[in-house]
């Protein structure tokens, strides 16, 4: 269920009710913009992961700045987008259920739709769904260029399946799926570049050996926010699919030359009780952030530390005496950006201390 807004408009941050997320539109605005502009000599385009933000305003807004489409995960997700007017979705993601398959062969008639594929039993599937929708799918091959998620091997296994792909009357060989998930949070730059460098390769490899078959790829696209740039300057890549870039987290905070990006996504919390000298109590525990990657962090506030969650308190270690005062609103940072935005129904846009706007996240909890 849709929660009501936690603000209105013209409201001051701290008059939103928590917890609640905030969105700082001039530091979201500026990450667009920079990565607009770090895209630009490329020739690489943007194909934003909409698995982060969920919402067709926020893809529209890319879309603005040159990106060529958005990603997804889910059908769910694709269905909020192509409903909220995006006319181009990659489902970056291998789909093999005949319903879910159905739904996005519909979706084909609103917007253009890609999917992945790894596995000819999956291309058989999507195929029959193409033919019942009286539609083309485009079928993209995923390699594993080593995260060891989805995909093919990179080489003659690649060039099999989008053999079989390209053979069908009902598909179109799209191009080549190649994200290295892993790759993105390696902390130390000279290993993340190594194993982007080696995906890179065994990417461009099998690009050489589709095209000796006569097989073009319309896309080749991967890369995330902890390594675009090396696949955007490798003149393999055509597309970089980045999501988090737009928010940031404390996750890519974490690494060691931090993406050029500022944080632009807060969880706004209340201080609900004080019961020690060296301890307050929110509003904001297990429910209100994901913990994957460690707990938030205080944002700005030196001598405070979120040590401990449960599911609706979090708990702020004091140092040095400056416990904040009881109903005090603070901004926390997520630990992770992606399924922190997906527990909350509403983006509050602030501007300079305003509530300005109000984003719904129209795909939040889309899991099917
Ligand atoms: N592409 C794919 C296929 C992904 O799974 C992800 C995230 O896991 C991304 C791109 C975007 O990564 P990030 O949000 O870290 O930029
Ligand atoms: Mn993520």
């Amino acid at each position: 269920m849709l929660q009501n807004p936690p603000a209105q408009p013209g409201m001051r941050e701290e008059e939103v009710d928590t917890p609640a997320l905030i969105l700082d539109l001039d530091a979201f605005e500026a990450n667009l913009d920079s990565m607009a502009a770090i895209l630009a000599p490329t020739g690489a385009k943007l194909r934003a992961h909409a698995k982060t933000h969920k919402s067709p305003v926020v893809a529209l807004q890319q879309m603005k700045r040159g990106a060529v489409g958005q990603c997804t995960q889910k059908v769910a997700e694709a269905e909020a987008l192509a409903w909220g007017g995006v006319p181009d979705i990659l489902v970056s993601n291998e789909v093999v259920a005949p319903r879910k398959l159905a739904r996005l062969a519909a979706l084909s008639g609103i917007s253009r739709v890609a999917l992945c594929a790894d596995h000819a039993d999956a291309v058989g599937l999507i195929e029959q769904a193409a033919q019942a929708a009286g539609t083309r799918l485009s079928v993209l091959v995923e390699i594993d260029v080593g995260a060891g998620r989805c995909g093919v091997s990179p080489g003659p296994e690649a060039v099999a399946l989008a053999s079989r792909i390209a053979a069908s009357r009902h598909l179109i060989f799209g191009g080549l799926q190649a994200y290295h998930g892993r790759a993105q949070h390696i902390r130390s730059p000279e290993a993340r570049t190594a194993a982007i460098t080696s995906a890179v390769d065994s990417t461009r490899r099998t690009v050489e050996q589709l095209r000796q078959q006569g097989l073009e790829c319309g896309i080749v696209g991967g890369g995330g926010t902890g390594t675009f740039r090396h696949e955007a300057s490798s003149g393999v890549f055509t597309e970089i699919q980045a999501g988090s870039y737009a928010f940031m987290d404390a996750d890519y905070a974490a690494n060691e030359d931090a993406p050029p990006f500022r944080q632009s996504l807060f969880l706004l919390t209340q201080v609900m009780s004080v019961p020690k000298p060296d301890l307050a109590v929110v509003d904001a525990g297990h429910k209100a952030a994901p913990t994957d990657s460690g707990f938030p962090q205080l944002w700005e506030r030196p001598g405070l530390t979120y040590s401990g969650a449960s599911d609706e308190h979090g708990n702020l270690r004091v140092e040095g005496g400056k416990r904040p005062k009881l109903g005090e609103k603070l901004r926390l940072v997520p630990g992770h950006c992606d399924p922190t935005i997906d527990r909350y129904d509403w983006f509050v846009g602030v501007r300079r201390g305003r509530v300005e706007c109000l984003w719904p996240i129209a795909a939040r909890g889309a899991m099917s």
